[in-house]
């Protein structure tokens, strides 16, 4: 029944197409169109699962569920043409899930859940009293790998290849680390943005309820890069050790990316061009034209170039001979600079800015934003995550028979899904519930002692 509903859908789309010859139902050309995408909702899109997250357990039986909390959260839809369409609500999974396979939105974008139903805000502002506000929030990270083209020399702009993309491994982790140890927080989704970069969301209800200035102070904690554009050195180190989130980050993560991956696969001391940016990154005038001396000499080595210079720099800077002050981080500084992660600052700071939904599919790549896991984000290939096409050939394939959850289950998404419900949707849903009986008891508890009176 699902192969024969797409053949229809695949017919339909054909009957626009000019001269197209070969048998419709076994090509899906690489690419990205509205056809594509309204297959995808018909049949792929697990909206089930997503109802399910944005409610965080208000949407169950029990007393204590605000059954209005789904209904006053913000979706918005881009449509073909660059159409927007902001503060879009729904009272259920139905109405979402209509919605979405109606207007067939190119991008689906995820805001804040306001103290009122966001689509009937206006309503709200004539009766005279301004109550329309974000009151809840996931806390949100972007990073994106154009960000650090500085850094990279492999690719620029929007694309990313094997190189750079470790750059983003080395981001989740540190990240990640930082939210779970220091702030405590364990529901945590990561997810790749389609194209170059990837997207955090934390949702623990202590996250979702912090204000912007809490958000900010957050921010501001994983925040290092500072300084001016033109220069690369970002990072400067203060004081006599690291922070020890700091100090963390570089012995657990960044220094053996550095010494190990990022020196080699960018070849950073192989030509002069190079290696002068790192350099000018050295306050002490007399090391730098040391170095430069030595490599501008360029002696054979049977070692990787990269190392050996590498190993030349560490071994003047560390040897503890330096009079200038500042110098003993150096290292640290350089290593910072290439490696540690660069978060877009204003997306995490609002409350009501929004972000990309999670199962979306870019649409210059047609590939789905499907979660990665943390824990093994070094095995995430941006190159292998399934395209539309891909998985509308596997549709059509027949590998859903009847259609229906276990089914998908099956197909090239069907582990990204496996992993969202499992490591992600269950635990957190089961720390929704016990947050909703456990604040309702209160409630009771503090009723029952007022009439106690
Ligand atoms: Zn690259």
């Amino acid at each position: 029944m699902v192969r024969e509903e797409v053949d229809n859908m695949v017919e339909d789309m054909v009957i626009d197409g000019v001269g197209t010859e070969q048998k419709p139902s076994s090509e899906f050309p690489e690419g990205f169109n509205a056809n594509y995408l309204k297959i995808y909702y018909g049949k792929l899109f697990p909206f089930a699962d997503m109802h399910k997250w944005m409610s965080y357990g208000n949407d169950g039986k029990h007393p204590g569920c605000d059954q209005s909390y789904f209904g006053r959260r913000e979706f918005s839809f881009t449509l073909d043409n660059d159409i927007y369409l902001r503060f879009q609500s729904f009272n259920n999974v139905a109405e979402l899930e209509n919605a979405i396979k109606e207007k067939c939105p190119f991008k689906i974008d995820i805001g804040p859940v306001y103290s009122v139903d966001p689509a009937k805000r206006h309503a709200y502002a004539q009766s005279g009293d301004n109550i329309f506000t974000p009151v809840e929030r996931e806390l949100i990270f972007d990073i994106d790998i154009s960000d650090y083209d500085d850094v990279r020399f492999c690719c620029s702009g929007a694309d990313v290849c094997s190189e750079c993309w470790p750059l983003m491994t080395v981001a989740i982790k540190v990240i990640d680390t930082a939210l779970r140890d220091d702030f405590g927080f364990n529901h945590i989704l990561w997810v790749y943005s389609g194209r170059r970069g990837v997207h955090c969301w934390v949702c623990d209800g202590k996250a979702r309820r912090l204000n912007n200035e809490q958000r900010a102070a957050i921010t501001e904690y994983l925040h290092v890069h500072k300084g001016n554009e033109n220069s690369l050195k970002k990072v400067t180190l203060a004081g006599r050790s690291l922070h020890p989130f700091l100090g963390r980050s570089y012995a657990e993560v960044l220094k053996d990316f550095f010494e190990e991956k990022y020196i080699l696969s960018q070849n950073l001391f192989s030509d002069e061009e190079r290696y002068e940016k790192i350099l000018e990154m050295i306050p002490d005038e007399s090391i730098s034209s040391e170095l430069r001396g030595k490599w501008l000499d360029n002696k054979r080595s049977r070692d990787d170039i990269n190392v050996v210079r590498w190993g030349q720099l560490k071994h003047l800077l560390q040897s503890g001979k330096q009079k200038v002050q500042g110098i003993h981080r150096s290292v640290e500084e350089i290593v910072f600079s290439f490696t540690y992660p660069r978060l877009d600052l204003e997306v995490s700071k609002h409350m009501n800015h929004l972000l990309k939904a999670p199962f979306c599919v870019h649409p210059k790549t047609g590939r789905v934003c499907v979660p990665i896991d943390p824990k093994h984000c070094e095995e995430f290939d941006p190159s292998a995550v399934p395209t539309l096409s891909k998985l509308l050939k596997e549709l059509n394939m027949g590998a859903l028979g009847t259609g229906g959850e276990e089914e998908l289950e099956n197909t090239l998404l069907g582990k990204s899904i496996r992993y969202f419900r499992s490591s992600f949707l269950q635990p957190l849903l089961k720390s929704c519930k016990e947050e909703i009986e456990s604040s309702y008891a209160a409630k009771i508890q503090q009723s029952k002692n007022s009439l106690s009176w």
